[in-house]
């Protein structure tokens, strides 16, 4: 028996988690995906939530896990009121590859800010 929302496992008796107060599953608890000891890379690092969404995306439909960490940058809090969350993006290293090949699709395909226009 196991919880499906915290992966805790209990013997048989039991029906419901004690800590997440859901039904528990019978068996053993699925592989958990994300592997705590998994070599992880930065794929990206951005503030663009939109560029950001997009990444997601593209990772979500090639299958690839990610993690998503997220710093506040406070150093221009005195410029801007707003406060950047940078996002960095993380697959495990045996996906970097396929991932980077994915993101560099998406920021080649953006236009470029220096375009000359004469
Ligand atoms: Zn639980």
């Amino acid at each position: 028996m196991y919880c499906p929302q915290c992966r805790a496992e209990y013997r048989e008796g039991f029906s419901e988690c004690s800590d997440c107060h859901v039904p528990l599953l019978s068996g053993a608890p699925p592989p958990d995906p994300f592997d705590p000891n998994m070599e992880l890379v930065i794929v990206l690092e951005t503030n663009d939530q939109v560029q950001l969404a997009m990444v997601k995306g593209l990772l979500e439909d090639a299958g690839i896990p990610f993690y998503l960490l997220g710093r506040i940058t406070t150093l221009i809090q005195d410029v801007d009121p707003m406060l950047h969350k940078w996002i960095q993006v993380q697959v495990p290293r045996d996906r970097e590859a396929e991932a980077r090949e994915l993101i560099e699709s998406l920021t080649a395909a953006e236009p470029s800010p220096e375009v000359d226009e004469s």
